[in-house]
C-alpha cells in the first residue's frame, strides 16, 4: 500500500484515460494541422487568371490550394436511372439491408444493417468559372481519392419485407427478423458549386489540373464553399481537443484520489505513532499499572481476554482492553460503544 498506492482498478482507469487522453489530442492535432493548412491556402476562382496565376510563382505547380468553380462534364455525363433528367458526373449507388437481431443482454430487438451492393460511378469533370464569363477550366482528377465524396441524395427507397406466419415463428427461434431493403442514389449533380483544396497543377499541354497533394496532405472535395468545410474541420478539432482534456482531466482526479487515500494512510499512522508515545510517557511518570495478581479475572481485555484492562479510550471514556490489542484494532472506532478514539490513556487503580 505505502510502496504502490495505487489499487488495479485504479491503475486501469489512470491507463485507459491515459491512453484515451493522447488519442484524442492526437486527432485534435491532426485536424489543427489541416485547419491550419487550409487557412495558409491561397483561395482562388476558376477563371482565365489561372494560368497567369501559377507562372508568376514560377513553377507548374501550387502545392496546397482552395479552389472554387463549378461542375461541367468532360464527356457524356451519367444519367440518373430513378429521374431521367437528373445528369451527374459522380454516382453511388447503395443497397443495404436492415435487419432486427435479437439482442439476449438487453433482451430487445435492436437494428442492423448490412450494405448488399455498392457501385460508384464517375466521368470525367471540370470545373468552369462561377460567374459563367472566364473560359478557363480545371480537370479533376482522382475525385475517389478525396476524404469524402461531395454527394447529395437524389433517390431514396425502402422496400419492406412481407413475412407470412412461418417465417414469423422461424425469426423468434433464429433471432433474426429481416425489416427490407433501402435503396439509395447518391450524385455529384452537373452545376454544382464545388470547392476543391488540392495541388493545382499546369500540365505541358497548358491545361489545369486539381489532383491529390504529392505531399500526402488531404485532398478535399465538398459542396458549397471553403469556409464550410474549414469550419466543419474546427468544430471537429475542437471536440478532440475537450475529449482529450476531460480524459486528462479524469487521470489527474485518479491520481488525486490515491495521493488523498495514500496521505489519511500516513497521518492515521501517525496519529497512532503519537497515542502510543503519549501512553508511554504516562505509563512511565505514573504509577505502575494494575498489578496483574491481584485483578478479579473478569478485568481482563475482552479482545485477548488474557492481558489485563488497561487503556482508557477518549472521549467516551470506555476501559475495555489492553494496550497491544487497543494498536491492533482494524479502526479508530471503541469496541464497546463504536465511537471515535481521539486518544487513549492509561489506567491507574490507585
Ligand atoms: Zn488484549
Ligand atoms: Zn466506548
Amino acid at each position: 500500500m505505502d510502496a504502490w498506492p495505487l489499487t488495479p482498478g485504479e491503475l486501469v482507469c489512470l491507463g485507459s484515460s491515459l491512453a484515451f487522453s493522447g488519442l484524442f489530442y492526437y486527432l485534435h492535432r491532426k485536424k489543427a494541422k489541416v485547419v491550419a493548412k487550409i487557412q495558409e491556402a491561397p483561395k482562388l476562382q476558376v477563371s482565365d487568371d489561372l494560368c497567369v496565376i501559377l507562372s508568376a510563382t514560377g513553377s507548374s505547380c501550387l502545392r496546397y490550394v482552395a479552389i472554387e468553380g463549378v461542375v461541367q462534364p468532360a464527356e457524356a455525363p451519367l444519367t440518373s436511372p430513378y429521374h431521367k433528367e437528373l445528369q451527374g458526373v459522380i454516382e453511388r449507388l447503395v443497397l443495404k439491408e436492415h435487419r432486427l437481431i435479437w439482442n439476449t443482454l438487453a433482451r430487445s430487438w435492436t437494428d442492423s444493417e448490412r450494405v448488399v451492393l455498392e457501385q460508384v460511378h464517375t466521368v470525367p469533370f471540370v470545373l468552369t468559372s462561377p460567374s459563367g464569363h472566364a473560359v478557363g477550366q480545371v480537370s479533376v482528377d482522382s475525385p475517389l481519392d478525396a476524404v469524402e465524396l461531395p454527394l447529395e441524395t437524389v433517390y431514396e427507397r425502402f422496400q419492406q419485407t412481407s413475412h407470412g406466419f412461418r417465417d414469423l415463428l422461424s425469426h423468434y427461434l433464429s433471432g433474426e427478423k429481416p425489416k427490407g431493403f433501402l435503396e439509395t442514389e447518391e450524385m455529384l449533380l452537373v452545376g454544382s458549386s464545388l470547392t476543391g483544396i488540392g495541388e493545382l497543377a499546369l500540365r505541358p499541354d497548358g491545361s489545369l489540373h486539381l489532383q491529390p497533394p504529392t505531399d500526402g496532405s488531404a485532398y478535399f472535395l465538398c459542396l458549397g464553399d471553403w469556409q464550410t468545410l474549414l469550419a466543419d474541420l474546427q468544430s471537429a478539432s475542437s471536440f478532440w481537443k475537450w475529449a482529450a482534456l476531460l480524459c486528462g482531466l479524469a487521470s489527474a482526479a485518479v491520481v488525486l484520489h490515491a495521493l488523498c487515500r495514500a496521505y489519511q494512510h500516513r497521518k492515521l499512522k501517525r496519529e497512532q505513532e503519537a497515542q502510543r508515545r503519549e501512553y508511554e510517557s504516562l505509563l512511565r511518570h505514573n504509577l505502575s499499572p494494575l498489578d496483574p495478581a491481584e485483578e478479579p479475572p473478569e478485568n481482563s481485555c475482552i479482545i485477548c481476554l488474557t492481558n489485563l484492562r488497561e487503556c482508557v479510550l477518549l472521549p467516551c471514556g470506555h476501559v475495555c482492553c489492553c494496550f497491544r490489542c487497543f494498536q491492533a484494532l482494524p479502526n479508530r472506532s471503541c469496541p464497546i460503544c463504536r465511537g471515535h478514539i481521539d486518544r487513549v490513556v492509561p489506567l491507574y487503580q490507585a
